[in-house]
């Protein structure tokens, strides 16, 4: 069994996870849509996408 990806946010595993770095992290998070919409308005000087992961 592969290891399910999850959202560092919500924990729920998603198609699609978002990287994406904010808040002066130096790690990237995987982040599912709904809480990259929320990290957007949240973090909008220091935020950084990093490209779409797709999971099949
Ligand atoms: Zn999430």
């Amino acid at each position: 069994m592969k290891p399910k990806k999850v959202c560092s946010i919500c924990n729920k595993s998603s198609k699609a996870l978002f990287r994406c770095r904010y808040d002066h992290k130096k790690i990237w998070e995987f982040l599912c849509q709904e809480c990259l919409s929320v990290i957007k308005l949240k973090h909008k000087d220091n935020y950084q996408y990093g490209g779409t992961k797709k999971f099949k």
